[in-house]
């Protein structure tokens, strides 16, 4: 099965409706097909939905799935950021994220762009990278019971610029433990992790999140996963699948994860 969950149109900060997504993802040869718009939050996001955004949204992937019934499995699903706010209604699955870290009473992105990033950490945390990284993780480890998740987005996603570790060493011991110790903790919380090629697409990264030693870590949790492209322009809907797929076999994994009508089944690799 083809599918990705993990989607955005314009009713956030996606480039396409999301009828061209459905039509981009039927000449793509796709079973199903997810969207997970950005939730409203009370972080300053220009990408996230304003509550009363949300309605539209909704009704509109419905009436997608009506007119394409028996064509394409069409998900509704949202991405809830760790200060996400009342978003209304049921959901077919929820994508929990953290974009921020809270700091001295300031919003710090952490994927935003490589300036900003750099100036968090510069103005906030005296140019500790591994401070930053500790606070990161700890929300990260907190995702399902605040958000309510079954898939946890972009678990290294403070890594985006950080492609041959040119800002800090991900071989560090205090980055290694902050990040393992927030996959310990997720590990007995039943959720699923994806395999995000949106980094790629953005051409910030050569690679997927999350990084091999952390896959590794995963599959030794038996952490399920599933591989989505974080897609913001229907051109990207199913970037560097393989290579993700390939990833994930390299580490291990044999199966992932695909939502049908019947929920999440596991799915041969
Ligand atoms: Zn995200
Ligand atoms: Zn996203």
């Amino acid at each position: 099965m083809i599918q990705n969950l993990h989607t955005h149109t314009t009713f956030c900060d996606g480039k396409n409706t999301p009828e061209e997504m459905v039509r981009a993802a039927l000449s793509l040869g796709m079973d199903s097909l997810g969207f997970s718009g950005h939730g409203p939050s009370s972080a300053p996001d220009e990408a996230a939905m304003a509550p009363e955004a949300v309605p539209a949204y909704r009704a509109e992937v419905l009436r997608l799935r009506e007119q394409y019934a028996g064509k394409l499995d069409l998900f509704l699903g949202i991405e809830r950021d760790y200060f996400f706010t009342p978003d209304g209604g049921e959901w077919d699955y929820v994508i929990g994220s953290v974009h921020y870290v809270q700091k001295d009473g300031a919003w710090l992105g952490v994927d935003h762009s490589p300036e900003i990033f750099l100036h968090s950490v510069e103005q906030h945390y005296g140019g500790d990278f591994y401070a930053f990284a500790e606070d990161y993780y700890r929300l990260v480890g907190e995702v399902p019971e605040r958000t309510g998740c079954q898939i946890v987005g972009h678990f290294d996603l403070i890594t985006k610029f950080n492609e041959g570790d040119k800002l800090f060493d991900t071989g560090h011991p205090r980055y290694m433990r902050a990040a393992l110790e927030a996959l310990d903790r997720l590990a007995g919380r039943d959720v699923i992790f994806e395999i995000n090629t949106g980094a790629m697409s953005r051409g910030y990264r050569s690679a997927p999140y999350p990084a091999p030693w952390l896959l590794r870590a995963m599959r030794e949790r038996k952490i399920p996963i599933c591989i989505t492209s974080d897609c913001h322009d229907r051109a990207n809907l199913l970037y560097a699948f393989p290579q993700a797929a390939e990833l994930a076999r390299s580490c291990g994994y044999r199966e992932q994860m695909v939502l049908t009508c019947q929920g999440f089944v596991p799915e041969g690799l």
